[in-house]
């Protein structure tokens, strides 16, 4: 679970996964749903490096996990996390902290999905914007077909081999997981995702999860 970024876009203030909820760090809301997942037998965060052992003692209470210092890119703090997974391990979720209300019934989705036999599966919602590529000076080149387009979300489950091979091939910077994998020329299958996975990134995306707190967990 990637949780050491700075989570400058929500403005001053404590690293976006220390950012309360609802009285609660994010972080503690993701925890407490990953574990919430029958699937899920070994939890690893990678936290702020100047906030280890406070990660650790803020999630004692919540579920067992094991904290490590992230890295400078979010790519960095994965692989921090998934060098400190034990071989044995034959199935990854990586989840972004950032996306807390992600119901454990999505851990489960995924995780069954590369249990069947998928060696990648990220959740995906349809876009429902029109899309414009545009130029540098903003002027439109063009609409996109948005019914081919999927806005991607977390957990994304791997066949643990194969997202291992994905880290150590990746040679440019991914703003996921599943990117690596499709770089490899590996499959990847979208499973439908879930509008409590939405990624807190701006103020905004604060004040619609603090409605989503208040909504009984989704089916
Ligand atoms: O910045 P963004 O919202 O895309 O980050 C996605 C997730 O990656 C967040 O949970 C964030 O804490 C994590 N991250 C990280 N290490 C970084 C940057 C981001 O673990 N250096």
């Amino acid at each position: 679970m990637p949780a050491a970024g700075a989570g400058v876009r929500l403005g001053p203030g404590a690293p976006k996964a220390l950012r309360l909820l609802g009285g609660e760090p994010l972080l503690v809301h993701a925890v407490r749903r990953a574990a919430a997942a029958p699937s899920v037998r070994m939890i690893v965060v990678a936290a702020p490096p100047a906030d280890v052992d406070a990660v650790h003692a803020l999630l004692a209470p919540v579920a067992p996990v094991t904290v490590v210092a992230g890295g400078a890119e979010r790519q960095d703090s994965v692989a921090a996390a998934l060098a400190v997974v034990p071989d044995d391990v034959g199935i990854v979720l990586v989840h972004d902290a950032a996306r807390c209300l992600a119901p454990a019934e999505l851990f489960e989705q995924v995780a069954a999905t590369v249990r069947d036999g998928a060696g990648a599966v990220i959740p995906a919602l349809p876009v429902t914007d029109t899309i414009k590529e545009v130029d540098p000076g903003e002027r439109v080149l063009g609409t996109v077909d948005r019914s081919v387009l999927r806005a991607v979300q977390t957990p994304q489950g791997f066949s643990a081999p194969l997202l291992r091979a994905a880290h150590a091939a990746a040679a440019d910077s991914h703003t996921d997981d599943a990117g690596m994998v499709e770089k490899l020329g590996h499959r990847v299958v979208c499973v439908p995702g879930s509008d409590f996975a939405l990624k807190i990134t701006r103020p905004i995306d604060l004040a619609v999860a603090t409605h989503l707190l208040t909504l009984p967990p989704p089916a």
